[in-house]
């Protein structure tokens, strides 16, 4: 089962000045990494339980791009904390919900990712994260 927020997802378009404003709030910069799969420079801010992740596109094609060009900058994606994903997903679409990714990938941290079609989800976009520890 679905057990907590593992983090939000923020798309913007500089990705140091983002994390200069959340240091400014007092919060700590935890990682930063290139997700290759995604054409994504991410940052991860930890905030309790849960991170902020700081999205900025590598690559005008990456989808990051695509949504600032569309919406702006803004909030992305609210991302779940479960385990067993693949059964989690196999769950999930045995009840009607449109997946984007029927299969986990690889995301950031090492974790296995997956997204839900937002089409299905009253508009926010959802992505259910697996850590591996
Ligand atoms: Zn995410």
């Amino acid at each position: 089962m679905l057990k907590k927020i593992n983090h939000i997802g923020i798309a913007v378009k500089d990705i140091e000045a983002a994390i200069e404003f959340y240091k400014k709030l007092g919060l700590e910069l935890e990682a930063v990494e290139v997700v290759e799969s995604q054409k994504v420079k991410v940052a991860f801010i930890p905030i309790g339980e849960v991170r902020i992740e700081l999205l900025e596109a590598t690559s005008n094609n990456s989808p990051i791009a695509k949504f600032i060009e569309k919406k702006g900058e803004g909030i992305h994606h609210l991302a779940f904390g479960t385990d067993n994903l693949q059964d989690r997903l196999d769950e999930i679409k045995t009840k009607g919900i449109k997946l984007i990714d029927e299969i986990p990938r690889k995301g950031a941290h090492n974790a296995n990712i997956a997204f839900l079609h937002p089409k299905s989800t009253c508009g926010v976009l959802v992505e259910l994260c697996e850590e591996n520890k």
